[in-house]
């Protein structure tokens, strides 16, 4: 009689201990808070163009630009080609032929680096780059394919293709650019910071370190404040000018002119100098008078 009474009991005990265990979880799981530790090691891939279909991956449609909301809280680098210097013709490299030859210097004035990253590939001689955009901790924000790497034949180094354009242009009645006469062979860049831009060693936004010293297939870019020159020697740095008539033209540089790249502003790209032809010479032009109603400037 008393196993009887006990059985029902003990069975009863069990259930309760089983069921009340499981509700004490019940409650404690509906307390636990989103824990970021509990996410999978695998990140979240940040989406870029290198992960759209291959058809979308394969056009040469420039990257588009984010709004400008979407970037106010990036520390960009702000990409601006000086004026071309130290120009001189060249009748020697190529028969026959005269050439333009220019030193070319490109400025970061924002306030991020570019920092273009290869993705070195043993089967590929052509390396696919990616922009690093950072945020103003320094910290990845953004990832963009910019581009390709290629091995220069005769700087003997890698290069970003289409990093730069160089142009002669005609110039109107008025002194406004008017065509694009002559342009340079596609130029590729080694992008290296050769010397800082900022004279002024207390400006802490500015480093004071090379932080882009080499011209491999992995790392190259631009620190803030920082300028990447070619100078007007180097192979490639010049424009065909062969048989162009006397008169004044504009030596027009532009970076970045797919605008592939990321930059805050790509409003001052272009670096301009105007040079006169007389006689088989080169002498440097001053910027022709434009009156102010013909700029789109209001008059005074
Ligand atoms: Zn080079």
């Amino acid at each position: 009689m008393l196993d009887q009474v006990k059985k029902p009991f003990w069975v009863f005990l069990f259930l309760w201990v089983v069921l009340s265990g499981c509700a004490a979880k019940v409650q404690t799981a509906s307390r636990v808070t989103f824990d970021k530790s509990l996410m999978p090691e695998t990140p979240i891939p940040i989406p870029s163009p290198t992960m759209l279909p291959p058809t979308a991956a394969a056009t040469s449609t420039p990257t588009p630009v984010p709004t400008r909301t979407s970037t106010l809280s990036l520390a960009l680098p702000d990409l601006q080609t000086l004026a071309p210097s130290q120009l001189y013709l060249d009748e020697t490299t190529e028969p026959g032929r005269t050439l333009l030859r220019f030193t070319n210097s490109i400025w970061n004035r924002g306030t991020g680096p570019l920092e273009l990253i290869g993705h070195p590939n043993e089967t590929q001689e052509r390396v696919l780059i990616t922009q690093s955009v950072l945020s103003p901790d320094g910290e990845p924000a953004r990832e963009l394919e910019v581009g390709e790497f290629v091995f220069h034949g005769s700087h003997l180094h890698w290069h970003m293709q289409d990093f730069a354009l160089y142009e002669v242009w005609s110039l109107d009645d008025w002194g406004h650019l008017n065509e694009a006469i002559r342009t340079g062979r596609k130029i590729s860049f080694c992008v290296i910071d050769i010397y800082r831009a900022d004279e002024n060693p207390e400006d802490t936004t500015v480093p004071s370190l090379i932080g882009y010293p080499q011209c491999n297939n992995e790392r190259q870019g631009l620190s803030p404040g920082w300028v990447d020159t070619y100078a007007s020697n180097l192979p490639d740095q010049w424009v065909d000018v062969t048989e162009l008539v006397d008169g004044i033209y504009a030596l027009v540089s532009t970076v970045n002119p797919a605008g592939r790249i990321l930059e805050s502003d790509l409003e001052n790209n272009v670096g301009i100098t105007y040079f006169e032809l007389v006689g088989g010479r080169l002498r440097i032009a001053e910027p022709p008078y434009i009156p102010p109603d013909l700029r789109g400037l209001p008059e005074e």
